[in-house]
């Protein structure tokens, strides 16, 4: 009774507007994670306050309790303890969704913090590596080149987590010559809604290893990955150019170039991106020679009328820091975070109408923006591009015929990001969908946009996937223990 009486005192803000059922099913879950001896954060610690602060400040949520497992069987325990109280229950690695989906996109989840998930095991024979789900980007990276100077396909940002990105896609600085993250996972240990702990994998419950890359967080709690590792390339052509279209017309004109060049003669050993901002800019890494990189892109850059800039020759670990603005090793606690509204579009052909929209929208109405915004063209894919050379079904991920990889991003430096604002991005998308009739444009889940309703995002995220994957949700969780405003069948 005491114990009881003591942790009601302790909920604080949460339980202010918190009805006598939810108050109840808050207590029981504790006294479950109690028995089950799961590490919790207490409500108000300054490790729970920190752990709450998400990478979009915008978008903030309370929890039902956080946990933060140290074993695999702490895991299983809390998803039980989650399941049996009728609690979702939300995995977190590196905090990062755009969305917070790791604190469950909405208030009351468990979140179960896979923190201490982090260690990275290479076997430098096989070239394969197990990864636990909690590491972030940066450390990842330092620790597989480390041993044996291994590296994976992952994104550019260090302080992103492992497990959110893998699961979700994992676009980066080689992807078109090694596929995405998720192209490259071998094999996952995963806690599933019934707590029991499995492998997934192409030869054991690969319809579950078939969801999970592409739609994971629906799916389980993965603690760690079997990736396939490959040997760092260690002389590589990393070039950033400046550019600034003078006109809407200008604008049209480099993206009606970039769009055919990354359609049809953009090598795999070619990874780059457009970064339109007010300060614009196009930069990328080469996998070849330099006589092969100009030969190539030359031709290119004088029909996108850029003709300044610098290219260098880096290691690895400097190919990564070139993109990664600071040092890939990454402090605790974490502490980046910015406060902004993004949604994405992953374009497979871009008529000229709709290149010319886009481009009128940027001429009318971001040049005079003063917020910090930006338009990231990433070139996902194409004939040379190893993420398109899989199929659209034979993973979750449905997204394999993009061209482009495309990010709006609106944020500011100092206060909160005003939802009044979000018509300037939101207008965007609209100028480019109206312009093109019939088009059912994906989005990228790991940029999740927080402004689609449960089936703009379904629709959008996975494409003709999403049916399948309903299917799959009703094998694997059919009590939806695990589930999100945007996940598959919530
Ligand atoms: C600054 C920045 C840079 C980025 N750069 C890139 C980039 O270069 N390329 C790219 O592709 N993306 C990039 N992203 C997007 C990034 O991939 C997504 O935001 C991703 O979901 C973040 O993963 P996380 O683990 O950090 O986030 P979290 O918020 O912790 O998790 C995201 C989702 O994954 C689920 N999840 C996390 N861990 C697990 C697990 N172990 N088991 C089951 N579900 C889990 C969560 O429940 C949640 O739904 C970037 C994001 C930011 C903020």
């Amino acid at each position: 009774m005491a114990y009881h009486i003591l942790l009601l005192a302790s909920l604080g803000i949460w339980l202010s507007n918190a009805s006598p059922a939810t108050i109840s099913k808050r207590a029981a879950l504790d006294d479950c994670l109690k028995t089950a001896s799961v590490p919790t954060l207490a409500s108000g610690s300054a490790d729970y306050t920190q752990s709450l602060k998400p990478f979009n400040l915008r978008v903030t949520f309370k929890p039902a309790a956080y946990a933060v497992p140290a074993t695999v069987k702490h895991v299983q325990d809390a998803v039980a303890c989650g399941a049996k109280n009728s609690v979702q229950v939300t995995a977190k690695s590196g905090g990062h969704s755009y969305g917070s989906h790791g604190l469950g996109g909405e208030d009351g989840h468990l979140i179960v913090d896979m923190r201490n998930f982090a260690s990275v095991t290479v076997d430098q024979t096989a070239q394969t590596a197990v990864i636990g789900t909690g590491g972030r980007l940066g450390d990842v990276a330092t620790a597989l080149y480390s041993q044996g100077k291994q590296a994976i396909s992952h994104g550019t940002c260090p302080g992103v987590g492992v497990g959110g990105l893998s699961l979700h896609g994992g676009y980066g600085l080689i992807s078109r010559l090694k596929g995405l993250t998720l192209d490259n996972i071998l094999s996952a240990d995963v806690v599933l809604a019934n707590s029991t702990l499995v492998t997934a994998s192409p030869t054991q419950n690969a319809d579950l290893f078939w969801a999970l890359r592409g739609a994971g967080a629906a799916f389980g709690i993965v603690t760690n990955f079997k990736f396939r590792t490959f040997t760092a390339p260690e002389s590589n052509i990393v070039f950033n150019y400046y550019f600034s279209p003078s006109s809407a017309t200008a604008l049209a004109t480099a993206l009606t170039a970039l769009q055919d060049f990354t359609r049809n003669s953009q090598p795999p050993e070619l990874n780059m991106r457009l970064f339109l901002s007010g300060f614009t800019t196009f930069s990328g890494v080469y996998y070849g020679t330099r006589a092969d990189y100009d030969k190539l892109m030359n031709p290119l850059l004088s029909k996108m009328g850029i003709s300044s800039g610098s290219v260098s020759t880096n290691t690895w670990l400097n190919t990564l820091t070139s993109f990664s603005n600071g040092p890939l090793k990454q402090v605790t606690p974490y502490d980046t975070h910015e406060n902004f509204f993004a949604k994405s579009l992953m374009p497979e052909y871009l008529s000229p109408a709709a290149i010319t929209a886009l481009s009128n929208y940027w001429s009318a109405n971001a040049r005079s923006n003063s917020r910090s915004w930006y338009l990231l063209f990433d070139c996902h894919g194409g004939k040379g591009s190893a993420i398109s050379n899989v199929s659209a079904d034979a993973t979750a991920y449905a997204h394999r015929n993009a061209t482009f990889k495309m990010q709006f991003y609106d944020r500011i430096y100092n206060g909160n990001y005003d939802s009044s604002w979000f018509g300037f991005l939101n207008g965007w998308i609209k100028a480019i969908s109206d312009a093109s009739p019939g088009v059912n444009f994906g989005m990228y889940i790991n940029y999740a946009d927080t402004s689609l309703t449960k089936d703009e995002a379904h629709s959008h995220y996975w494409l003709g996937n999403y049916e399948k994957l309903t299917k799959l949700k009703a094998v694997w969780d059919p009590t939806k223990v695990f589930e999100g405003p945007q996940l598959v069948g919530s």
